[in-house]
């Protein structure tokens, strides 16, 4: 959870991420790849390798006052 800012509100509210896994030609053996990138993401540790995986993700961020979705990786607005 974390506070930004919402365009669809016009006011800053509670926001939570959403991480979605896109879809790669290298099947479930990515997955543990994600999943060594998810640990090392949420223990702080923004590496060379980890924004490298993060052209594997896509990653939203969720108003959750209006349902409001962002991509966020990408820095423009979803619907
Ligand atoms: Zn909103």
């Amino acid at each position: 959870m974390s506070d930004s800012y919402c365009s669809n509100c016009g006011k800053t509210c509670e926001h939570r991420e959403i991480i979605k896994q896109k879809k790669s030609p290298y099947g479930k053996s990515r997955k543990e790849q994600f999943k060594a990138f998810l640990s090392g993401f949420f223990s702080g540790a923004m590496v060379g390798g980890a924004l490298a995986s993060l052209e594997l993700i896509d990653r939203y961020v969720q108003c959750t006052n209006c349902g409001h979705k962002t991509l966020d990786n990408k820095g423009e607005e979803f619907q």
